[in-house]
């Protein structure tokens, strides 16, 4: 039986991108460039005022104050989107609005609260220094930077990206999964509750975890167990980016999965992992495509999703780090295990003293649908240790963002 970190290893080389397409500034989050745009304007793209008040120069102000006002008349106005303002003649000052374009001459912005405004001119109470409250030309980015490159697009590079007038970009595509269940007892979700059959969960929620991760699943009708029939869904299949079957891996003599996979041209790679929940798990390739194999059991199949498959997509999607978050936490309670493999146990977390604490889920069977709900992390049980004492830290997988955290700071 494979560690977890050698099967990782063997799995992941096979998830690369496939390919690359335009898509929209709306429909670029969450992705990767391809290829990083560069800035087509500056940024600011003009020298403009961060402030409302009055323009100047600031050597015409020396030595104002409270006290000592300096008056200045007040030549026009400049404001944001207005017509290009005059050039200010020394010994004046111009109105202007936060965005507007500076006039030519003017080297300084008073913020209106330091002024006060008389008919056509005003009393300035203050002394700028030279560029005070002036947002300079190419300050923040200069046209021509590389932009955007190797992170995943969130509302600060989209507006980025916005403001240098690209509406869209190449990214990275989306993976497309195929997800194949298999097993005589399948049921669909809208079918009514029949004798010795149970409904095909994995297909929702693996579904549901493609997508999380950022690929698109592609549900495969129900399959019996039946390897002709099998065999012809592995190699429909096959036309997605990424096939994953869930069930038939075990060694029960209705477990089919590496005989169709034979079958269908697949070069199989390793078929059994040291982990817990999911040992039986099957890796091969064919062509490009990488078929996992996930085991049937309801948990072993999301927990060695989240395992393989999960960074697998994120690296497909260009993302370069295809990796969840982990870290410590303290165990709330004492805890066993069987030895022999390395085991993600369920767990909710609280925040205690600043410090994570995992609650292992007291239903830690594969099959237990009822304790994935509300899971925040895997604690990581090392194989070879049988014992964990309440208040050792271990290592921990965090699958949900605000694991621990659900209030805010301002408190
Ligand atoms: P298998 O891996 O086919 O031996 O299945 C192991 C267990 O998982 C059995 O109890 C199956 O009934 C169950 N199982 C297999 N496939 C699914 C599925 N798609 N949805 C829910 N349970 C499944
Ligand atoms: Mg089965």
């Amino acid at each position: 039986m494979k560690p977890i970190h050698e099967a990782l290893a063997e799995v992941l080389p096979a998830f690369r991108p496939r390919g690359v397409e335009r898509v929209s500034l709306l429909e670029a989050a969450g992705r990767v460039l391809a290829t990083a745009p560069r800035a087509r304007v500056d940024l600011p793209p003009f020298d403009n005022s961060a402030m409302d008040g009055y323009a100047a120069r600031a050597a015409d102000l020396a030595g104002a104050s409270p006290e000592a006002p300096v008056t200045l008349p007040v030549v026009g106005e400049s404001r944001a989107g207005g017509d290009a303002p005059a050039a200010l003649p020394p010994g004046s000052a111009m109105r202007i609005f936060t965005g507007a374009v500076m006039p030519a001459g003017a080297d300084a912005v008073v913020m209106q609260e330091d002024t006060e405004r008389a008919g056509d001119a005003v009393a300035i109470k203050v002394a700028p220094s030279a560029g005070r409250h002036v947002r300079a030309r190419a300050s923040d980015l200069a046209a021509g930077a590389e932009l955007c490159a190797g992170v995943v697009l969130g509302p600060g590079e989209l507006g980025l990206l916005a403001s240098q007038h690209h509406a869209q970009v190449s990214v990275y595509r989306r993976p497309r999964v195929a997800i194949l269940s298999t097993g005589d007892e399948l049921l669909e979700v809208s079918d009514a509750p029949q004798p010795g059959k149970i409904v095909n969960s994995n297909a929702y929620a693996l579904a549901a975890q493609v997508r999380e991760a950022g690929g698109e699943p592609w549900i495969l009708p129900n399959c019996g167990d039946r390897l002709d029939a099998i065999v012809e869904l592995v190699r429909a299949g096959l036309r997605a980016d990424v096939l994953l079957s869930v069930g038939g891996v075990s060694v029960g003599e209705y477990d089919l999965m590496s005989q169709a996979f034979a079958q269908a041209g697949v070069t199989q790679g390793f078929w059994k992992v040291a982990i817990k929940p999911g040992k039986p798990l099957s890796f091969g390739v064919k062509d490009e495509v990488p078929v996992i194999g996930l085991p049937g059991n309801p948990v072993s199949a999301m927990v060695t999703f989240e395992v393989f498959v999960r960074p697998g997509i994120r690296q497909m999607l260009g993302d370069p780090q295809p990796f969840r978050a982990h870290g410590r936490v303290r165990l709330a309670h004492d805890h066993r295990h069987r030895t022999g493999r390395t085991e993600l146990a369920r767990a909710r977390l609280s925040r205690v003293e600043g410090e994570l604490v995992a609650d292992l889920r007291r239903l830690q069977g594969s099959g237990s649908l009822p304790s994935m709900v509300g899971v925040d992390a895997y604690v990581v049980l090392a194989a070879d240790q049988e014992a964990f004492a309440a208040d050792a830290r271990l290592p921990a997988l965090f699958v949900r963002e605000q694991a621990g955290s659900p209030s805010h700071p301002w408190s």
